[in-house]
């Protein structure tokens, strides 16, 4: 491969195989978290934004020519490795769940970052658009858990305190 071309469509593969591997893990913990309904529900908004998100990839994908049908989702390796990283954490799940989400959150947004400047360099404007506005979406979130955090870490503390379930 030595077109910048064929290089953002394998790049939009991949964030597809990360979108749904995102869809994966929002859905586990939106069903998870009992006892934190604020966090519950931003996750299940931000799912709703995901499964939109893998749609406008498949958009793009089309406007290059490429046929969206032909993705074959390979184990997106990398992701699966990041949260690895913080299964060592127990009786906690709810900040791990934080945590995670975070990290993930910023993954994405360098994934976007790359795609943006390869879309831009290839004269792709309107892929440019698509992209943006999904970049946009994953900076809320991020921007919404870290303000969160605290609050989230706060109800935590005060349920284990009172001897009530805290880790979700
Ligand atoms: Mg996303
Ligand atoms: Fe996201």
């Amino acid at each position: 491969m030595n077109n910048s071309r064929e290089r953002l469509i394998q790049w939009l593969r991949d964030a597809h195989a990360m979108e749904e591997q995102a869809e994966t893990m929002l859905s586990t913990e939106s069903g998870r978290l009992e006892h934190y309904p604020e966090l519950r529900i931003r996750i299940a908004e931000h799912l709703d934004e995901t499964r939109q998100q893998t749609v406008r990839l498949r958009e793009c994908l089309t406007l290059l020519g490429s046929d969206p049908s032909a993705i074959k989702d390979a184990v997106a390796k990398t992701t699966t490795a990041v949260m690895g990283f913080f299964k060592g954490f127990a009786g906690d799940e709810v900040m791990k769940t934080a945590m995670a989400a975070y990290t993930f959150e910023h993954y994405e947004i360098s994934a976007y970052t790359i795609l943006i400047a390869a879309a831009s360099e290839c004269n792709e404007q309107q892929v440019v658009g698509i992209l943006s506005d999904i970049r946009s979406e994953e900076e809320a979130m991020a921007d919404w858990l870290l303000e969160h955090m605290p609050i989230v870490t706060g109800q935590y503390l005060v349920r284990e305190e009172s001897g009530m379930t805290a880790k979700r």
